[in-house]
């Protein structure tokens, strides 16, 4: 049976998980966060001790884990080497450490099969950087969703119950930005299909709203 594949990119921040996961509850889809993928390498090499710089290292360590996500009541579990790790990659050390490892092919190709094969069996809203240009190029909707960076940055603030100070994260989401478009490997950028949404100056319901219908109308449901 042909499954309706959702693709969403967009930069940090943008509120892409919260949204694409709701809309997801909504049409019945499956949500997969590719970004906790990244997270959990970038994890893996954070433990070991491997330096973010250190691109033989990581790409080293690749045969030594599997990295991959497990269905559970409360949705879906980011799993290294068999452990949940899904609340402990989300942290700023971690985020960059993300980005980092990302940016290196080898990385790229280790988890293009597990994120093609999840979109192959289920009907899935996917959310990452380069899913509508390199995952799921023939996805049904392509969606490019953004935000200012003030307005995600205060996003990642609120979130993290204010333990870091807006002007750093301020900071920290203009570094990723740099990085994850300016990198030579599937960088973040829109696919020419993909409707541009953004969400500055929206509120939740005004951001889960348009989302929805947008897929709703894409799909013709
Ligand atoms: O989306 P999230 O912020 O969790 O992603 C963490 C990092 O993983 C991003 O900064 C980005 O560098 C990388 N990523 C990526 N491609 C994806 C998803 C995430 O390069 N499809």
């Amino acid at each position: 049976m042909k499954r309706i594949n959702v693709a969403i990119d967009g930069p940090s921040g943008a509120g892409k998980s919260s949204l694409a996961r709701y809309a997801a509850g909504v049409l019945g889809y499956i949500y997969v966060d590719t970004g906790a993928l990244y997270r959990a390498v970038g994890l893996a090499a954070h433990r070991r001790g491997i330096s973010k710089e250190d691109t033989q290292g990581i790409i080293g360590m690749l045969d030594d884990i599997t990295v991959g996500f497990e269905s559970s009541p409360e949705g879906q579990r980011t799993v290294l080497c068999g452990e949940d790790v899904s609340e402990l990659i989300r942290n700023e050390t971690v985020s960059m450490y993300a980005s980092a490892v990302s940016a290196i092919p080898k990385v790229r190709q280790f988890l293009l099969d597990t994120q093609r094969r999840i979109a192959a069996e289920a009907d899935v809203i996917m959310d990452g950087r380069d899913i509508a240009t390199v995952v799921l190029p023939n996805a049904d909707v392509k969606i490019f969703l953004t935000a200012s960076v003030e307005d995600r940055a205060m996003r990642r603030y609120l979130q993290s119950g204010g333990e870091v100070d807006l002007e750093t994260l301020t900071e920290l989401i203009k570094q990723r930005d740099k990085q994850d478009s300016e990198r030579e490997i599937a960088p973040l950028r829109r696919h020419e299909d993909a409707i541009l949404l953004d969400t500055t100056g929206n509120t939740l319901e005004q951001s889960r709203e348009l989302l929805v219908n947008t897929i709703k109308e894409r799909i013709g449901k």
